[in-house]
């Protein structure tokens, strides 16, 4: 026999791409449902980030198309995953409901990436759970094409969020009113911890769990909180400081999250749950996107309340941790929650200033960036491209006419651009230097809901995935001038304006 014959590995065997490290799976067995995923009749790969896979430390270079797609299917497990669905509870659209968890995402496991940070590999889309409910357990190919753009576009604006790592049809079709086809996201996150998760167990009184639940989070996503006088004051600090810079970051470019709910709020920062997501065209504060969303709870100018609601869910959780008398943990809880307010205007109006070229600080900032929304919102201006033309204004005031033409009443633009100009002679540097630093925090374009819903048109209608490789591709270069030369970058015609988008869950 042949001895090499033995180290070729049988088609069916488990692939070795990783050395998996899981300690949510070590974790005591109440906080999870141990569950494989359930098989799909015919895998076919989609879509695969192999700069992703690379930086995740994956060995996939044996692997065939095939074996790839069987794997991020869920028909192939890798050799070292503890297939889990997470516990969770939380509350949505303000209503409690005591246990959610993952009734159609299975966590894989975590594996160290090449910085070594702890990422987790999760399949969304991977079959029935215990915490199923009344769900099949499946994803539709529509939604995952969106999470899947949504989310690398949001990386390349350099905003944290859960990455895509895969996509793959299943060659079934599953019911979501008409017949669609199925699929299933391979998704990465820094964690799959929710507010929610923390919900779960206070609600059942364990609090055994939350101080377990807590103590893992600080070592993972918080770990100079474990030196502070209360680390549980420091995680719950870090945990308001993170949710501030993040949604402060989603305003900055103009991304509507839909589905805010605790359960869909990381504790590690990140962006996570792209469901009904969809970015703002004309600036609107009060634009509300999800067709779930009937009240306008989660309309984009709402987020920050919506986020600090949630935070104030978050302490509630963490009380008895926060000191042993009930009301001075009370005071610390409201402390830090309040605390999110300050720290989200910080965190905005720094981003803000930035967007008008600003890297002083000067007393009028703040009513120079609200002059500009609100002309933006009684012109009807997009946001994206309004701010990408201010950048040319910078270098010169030649490109004002540009800006202008983005407002329904171009005049309104002069009376806050002489303002703005008289802002900008304080600032030390070069009018060009100030327009390039501009260009890198105004993107030139933006996944519009328009184009994602052609693409998926598309994908659903006749397989057709040229759409999709082409937006991606110009999505992973917003900043770039390249990328405003596409068709991807111009706003909806009247007639393609979406308004509403669906989760497809
Ligand atoms: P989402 O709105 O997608 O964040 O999901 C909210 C809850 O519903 C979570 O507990 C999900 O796991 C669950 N869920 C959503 N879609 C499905 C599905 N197709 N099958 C089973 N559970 C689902
Ligand atoms: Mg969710």
């Amino acid at each position: 026999m042949d001895p090499l014959a033995r180290t070729v590995p049988a088609d069916d065997a488990a692939p070795r791409i990783a050395a998996f490290s899981n300690s949510y799976a070590a974790l005591p067995e109440r906080f999870f449902a141990r569950i494989p995923p359930t098989p799909v009749a015919a895998p076919t790969l989609v879509a695969f980030n192999r700069p992703l896979a690379e930086e995740l430390g994956l060995d996939v270079s044996r692997l065939t198309e095939e074996r790839l797609a069987a794997m991020f299917a869920g028909n192939l497990l890798p050799e070292g995953a503890t297939p889990l669905a997470m516990a969770y509870a939380g509350h949505q659209f303000g209503h409690f409901v005591p246990q959610l968890g993952d009734g159609r995402a299975i966590l894989l496991g975590e594996v160290l990436d090449r910085g070594g940070t702890r990422r987790d590999i999760q399949l969304k889309g991977a079959g029935r759970t215990p915490f199923s409910r009344n769900g099949d357990g499946r994803a539709a190919l529509g939604p995952v094409l969106r999470e899947y753009l949504v989310s690398e576009a949001m990386h390349a604006l350099g905003i944290p969020g859960t990455r895509a790592l895969a996509a793959v049809t299943t060659g079934e079709e599953i019911r979501r009113g008409a017949t669609v086809p199925g699929a299933v996201i391979t998704r990465t996150a820094a964690s799959h911890v929710r507010v929610g998760t923390f919900q779960y167990f206070a609600a059942r009184d364990d609090a055994e769990a939350v101080h377990r639940l807590a103590d893992y989070v600080i070592e993972r996503h918080y770990p100079l909180a474990r030196a502070a006088a209360n680390p549980y004051r420091a995680l719950l600090e870090g945990v308001v400081d993170r949710q501030a810079s993040l949604v402060a970051r989603w305003m900055h470019v103009g991304f509507i999250h839909g589905v805010m709910n605790t359960d869909n709020m990381a504790v590690s920062g990140e962006t996570i749950d792209f469901g009904p997501c969809a970015f703002m065209d004309n600036y609107d504060p009060a634009t509300v996107l999800s067709s779930i969303d009937r009240k306008g709870r989660y309309a984009y100018a709402n987020q920050p309340h919506a986020a600090q609601w949630n935070l104030a869910r978050f302490a509630e959780t963490l009380l008895a941790l926060l000191d042993a008398d009930a009301a001075h943990a009370l005071e610390h809880a409201t402390v830090a929650v309040t605390a999110f307010s300050d720290r989200f205007a910080q965190h905005w109006l720094g981003g803000m200033r930035a967007k008008l070229g600003l890297a002083t600080v000067a007393d009028g900032d703040a009513g120079l960036v609200q002059e500009f929304l609100e002309l933006m919102f009684r012109g009807k201006a997009d946001y994206t491209l309004t701010f990408r033309s201010l950048c040319d204004a910078a270098g010169s005031p030649a490109a004002d006419a540009r800006v202008r033409s983005r407002f329904a009443n171009p005049e309104a633009y002069d009376a806050w651009a002489l303002a703005w100009r008289a802002r900008l002679a304080a600032e030390p540097g070069d009018p060009r230097d100030r327009a390039a630093a501009m260009r890198l925090v105004n993107p030139a374009i933006i996944p519009r809901n328009h184009r994602i819903e052609q693409l998926i048109a598309a994908a659903v209608a006749a397989n057709d995935l040229s759409m999709f490789r082409a937006f991606h591709t110009t999505l992973a270069h917003p900043f770039d001038e390249a990328a405003a030369a596409t068709i991807f970058a111009a706003a909806p015609l009247p007639a393609e304006r979406v308004l509403e988008t669906f989760c497809g869950t």
